[in-house]
């Protein structure tokens, strides 16, 4: 069960209880386990909110009431859109390699293979494939660390059940409540967090009424669209007749738009329930919600705009008591590369100096640590004095360079290095979670 740092630097004092993990931080007690008798702990639940960057995670305790307490923040960071951008690459030089006025290649278009994600029979782009299991993976450590007694998953936008045929059945969208909130998120999806005047994206952007209120327009979902702040101003109580006068084209669009539903609504929601299955595959019970009650609950309860905090809101909540003052930031650094020779940009093998291809070394382990390992370097004397925390980049020669939460210091002598934890795929830091009192 988790527990207050206080406390766990007491168990540790006494020596009931002995590191298990660096970071993050696991202690493991020692005099009591599982099976001794009178030992019942209450459990925590883990709440998800899965992202295309990223993805928030929390462990919180729950009051009878339904109040949540956060014992810990996670939020990780995918790179899915590194890897989108190495398959490019690689479908480029492989297209460039058999084009080109080479030797003959024979056409090879059987060795492709489509991994369905463990225990779902889907197939998934390999970038959205690598947030589901990523996810799944951090799920299944923490299932490890901390008694999880059930999930909460932000797994659809809004809900496409309440929503069915919102353009028709009439969805009010009314600001506060929990409908308006639905109805929002619903919008932002529809016109991708758009301005449908000037297309402008990345900007706030306000609920619109396409017939003005003043002028008897609806509060329905067929009457709204989304509008940035400076569009939403010019255009005030004008019919949208009057506004777009001079761009005929932009006109005609809107209101097509306006009476076409949402088609892709599954599709738009495909990954989040690739997640959610997987997650009821391992036999937990799994709360579905949405991301208008999310962002409903985050409102009512005065909490921050964080994924992690996301993912503390997601669900049923009565109320937010509390959470930790630090995130712990899991970023997807990887293990290293396949790649057995690198290629220069043209998509040819970077040669040594009598023509051969330069092998990249196949040995990962260099006096005892891989690139990526954590460590800590005590370096008793020179210009690189001190003590140094970080991730550590090995090379054949003993001269290491460790990554610090600062900078990087380059040319550490492995004699100086004693390892914290082996390199697992990610790189840790942690940050301050916003308190809400900011401004
Ligand atoms: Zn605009």
């Amino acid at each position: 069960m988790p527990t207050r740092p206080a406390r766990a630097r007491e168990l540790l004092r006494k020596g009931r209880a002995r590191v298990h993990r660096v970071v993050p931080f696991i202690i493991r007690l020692v005099d009591v386990d599982a099976t001794t008798p009178g030992i019942d702990v209450d459990g925590v639940e883990l709440g998800i909110d899965p992202g295309s960057k990223h993805s928030g995670l929390a462990l919180f305790t729950t009051t009878r009431d339904g109040e949540r307490t956060a014992v810990t923040l996670i939020d990780l960071v995918h790179r899915g859109l590194t890897i989108k951008n190495a398959m490019t690459s690689r479908a480029q030089l492989r297209r460039g390699r058999r084009s080109r006025n080479l030797r003959y290649r024979a056409p090879r278009f059987d060795n492709r293979r489509r991994h369905p994600v463990d225990g779902l029979n889907t197939w998934l782009a390999p970038s959205t494939r690598h947030r589901v299991v990523t996810t799944l993976s951090w799920v299944d450590r923490l299932t490890r660390w901390a008694p999880i007694t059930g999930v909460h998953v932000e797994a659809v936008r809004f809900d496409t059940q309440a929503m069915e045929n919102p353009e028709i059945g009439g969805v009010e969208y009314q600001q506060g409540t929990l409908a308006g909130f639905e109805a929002r998120e619903y919008l932002l999806t529809k016109y991708r967090h758009t301005c449908v005047y000037c297309d402008a994206t990345g900007v706030p952007l306000n609920i619109d009424h396409v017939r003005p209120r003043s002028k008897g327009g609806s509060n329905r979902v067929s009457n709204l669209v989304l509008a940035c702040v400076t569009c939403n101003q010019a255009k005030d109580a004008q019919p949208v007749e009057v506004f777009l006068a001079c761009d005929p084209a932009r006109l005609a669009r809107v209101k097509a738009g306006l009476k076409r539903p949402l088609r892709d609504a599954a599709a738009v929601n495909s990954t989040r329930w690739a997640l959610t299955h997987a997650i009821e595959a391992r036999g937990f019970p799994v709360k579905t919600s949405t991301g208008g009650r999310t962002k409903y609950n985050r409102t009512v309860h005065a909490v921050p705009k964080t994924h992690a905090l996301d993912a503390l809101c997601v669900g049923d909540v009565t109320g937010v008591t509390g959470w930790p003052a630090t995130t712990l930031v899991v970023t997807c650094a990887g293990r290293g590369r396949y790649r057995r020779v690198n290629v220069d940009k043209y998509g040819f093998p970077r040669t040594t100096k009598d023509g051969t291809p330069a092998k990249v070394n196949r040995t990962k382990i260099h006096h005892g640590y891989a690139t990526g390992d954590l460590v800590r370097a005590v370096v008793p004397t020179g210009k690189k004095q001190g003590t140094h925390v970080g991730r550590v980049a090995v090379r054949a020669t003993g001269s290491f360079n460790i990554t610090t939460a600062h900078t990087t210091i380059q040319g550490i002598n492995h004699k100086h290095v004693r390892l914290l934890q082996r390199g697992d795929g990610y790189t840790y830091q942690t940050t301050p979670t916003l308190t809400g009192d900011e401004k």
